[in-house]
């Protein structure tokens, strides 16, 4: 018999692989080009080359027996997180050294390792809605309580004033997606300080240590002069989760970092804790063979312009089709308003046009679909006309 906690974990997941299946069946049936699956956020594009050198340099270059083994630290190796800190300090002018950096297996590893080394059962973690679902899943691993924000529907910002009246004594975390998933909004400068402010004075308040944690798999995935705030120069209690899942196109590698900066309540022990989580989480150290190939990448980014080029004709398409959405500035999703209420009616109906998109209630945002842009571009241009049809089904109804 499966642990209670997992029966409704697996009927959550469940709703996914559908997805999966669904547009699995509807190629068998259709042949692939004809589904237009916007429904995963694995991209299209191939890893840089520069990435592929890299791995085989490492594999040419490094005894086997080192590379393939155990790292000495479960944080990683040493080189590659003292690479990490400098290139972070480059680019953004903090003062990183490698102990402050934990390899780990994506953001996902990343995110539970963190809330494993942070969280007690019955302690707050705060989102804010729309956000990456898999949140509800990390914070219940380890018996948490997920509190929402709910969304601010005209701007997809952090609606701040309910942030405050929901912060309370058992605030641990804040967990923060910029640039965002699902809605492709990054958050400004303006917000971060705001946040900020609003966590300091809790913490005061309450005499807590309230962490924030940034979650930045698409960091490098910005568009036009769009610029991500880097959250640990506005909030000393800032732990960043990255991922190079999504940056260099890896997600099936496995291999991101935590960055813990010296300015985080016990900071020692949060690094250590944190060790202890990546080996007894299972993970025991991220892949290695990757960690060595970031290091060498790591001023290197999947190619911005064709996910740009896929963000303008969806986006311009769907408008013309009559869908209203925000317009992206990072991310490669879409976040689209539902002629429905329900917009899981919505989804049901875009079948009809091969069409897979994500319900936003799985974003704790109902009434919105997210589509993954993703793609390739060809999938866009083919996609548009059904997009029309099933726009025109809608038209006088709302
Ligand atoms: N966080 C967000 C917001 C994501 O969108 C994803 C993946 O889509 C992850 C975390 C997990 O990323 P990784 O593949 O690095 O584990």
């Amino acid at each position: 018999m499966i642990a209670e906690k997992m029966k409704g974990m697996v009927a959550n997941s469940s709703a996914i692989r559908a997805m999966f299946e669904e547009g699995n069946r509807l190629a068998g049936i259709y042949g692939a080009e004809n589904v237009y699956d916007f429904s995963l956020g694995n991209p299209n594009i191939p890893a840089p080359e520069a990435l592929t050198n890299a791995m085989m340099d490492v594999l040419k270059e490094e005894d086997p027996v080192v590379l393939h083994g155990y790292t000495n630290s479960n944080a990683g190796y040493a080189d590659v997180r003292e690479a990490v800190a400098q290139n972070l300090n480059e680019r953004f002018g903090t003062s990183f050294e490698g102990k402050n950096i934990t390899m780990t297996v994506g953001a996902a590893g990343g995110l539970n390792v963190i809330l494993k080394t942070l969280i007690n059962p019955g302690d707050e973690v705060i989102v804010f809605a729309p956000y990456f679902g898999e949140y509800r899943s990390y914070v219940n691993n380890f018996d948490g309580v997920l509190v929402e924000i709910s969304p601010d529907t005209e701007t997809f910002q952090p609606k701040l004033d309910e942030f405050a009246r929901k912060i309370t004594p058992k605030t641990k975390a804040v967990i923060v997606n910029n640039p965002n998933n699902p809605t492709g909004v990054v958050y400004s400068e303006e917000t971060v300080k705001k946040m900020a402010s609003v966590m300091e004075e809790k913490q005061k308040e309450y005499g807590t240590d309230i962490y924030l944690i940034s979650d930045e798999p698409y960091r490098e995935l910005v568009y036009g002069d769009a610029e991500v705030p880097f959250l640990t120069k506005y909030y000393d209690n800032t732990i960043v989760g990255y991922s190079f899942s999504k940056s260099l196109s890896l997600p099936g590698e496995r291999i991101g970092y935590l960055v813990i900066p010296d300015e985080v309540t016990d900071s020692a022990d949060v690094i250590s804790a944190a060790n202890v989580a990546t080996r007894i989480l299972g993970f025991v150290n991220a892949p290695t063979l990757q960690q060595k190939a970031v290091a060498k990448c790591l001023n290197e980014k999947a190619d911005i312009a064709f996910y740009d080029k896929n963000r303008e004709t969806l986006y311009e398409g769907l408008k013309k089709a009559g869908f209203s959405c925000i317009k992206p500035e990072g991310a490669f999703y879409l976040f689209v308003k539902s002629p429905v209420g329900d917009e899981k009616e919505f989804c049901s109906r875009a079948k009809k046009y091969n069409i897979l998109m994500v319900p936003g209630s799985s974003f704790g945002c109902p009434g919105y679909v997210r589509l993954a842009y993703c793609v390739a571009y060809d999938t866009i241009v083919r996609a548009l006309p059904k997009f029309e049809e099933l726009a025109a089904e809608y038209r006088g109804q709302e």
